[in-house]
């Protein structure tokens, strides 16, 4: 979608007025506020899966880690 004032295109559609002239942007070219509402909440949950997976692994890292350390491992004695 471009700006009808400058032509320029539009990098959010969030925005009452263009961000490069400042020109009104007619109420096609804008999102709904249910429209950015819901954008919002999607941006959010993405985030929060993104901030529950990366917990998720960091807990089986840490896991892991400990599991080894439980296991005993010990050098390999070679045949000397
Ligand atoms: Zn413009």
């Amino acid at each position: 979608m471009n700006c009808p004032h400058c032509q320029r295109l539009l990098y959010s559609r969030q925005h009452a007025r263009c961000g490069y002239c400042g020109g009104l942007l007619p109420e096609d070219v804008r999102l709904a506020d249910h429209e950015v509402a819901e954008m919002k909440a999607e941006i959010r949950e993405i985030d929060e899966r993104r901030a529950i997976a990366k917990e998720k692994e960091e807990r089986e890292r840490e896991e892991q880690r400990r599991r080894n350390q439980h296991a005993g491992w010990s050098p390999p004695i070679g045949p000397f």
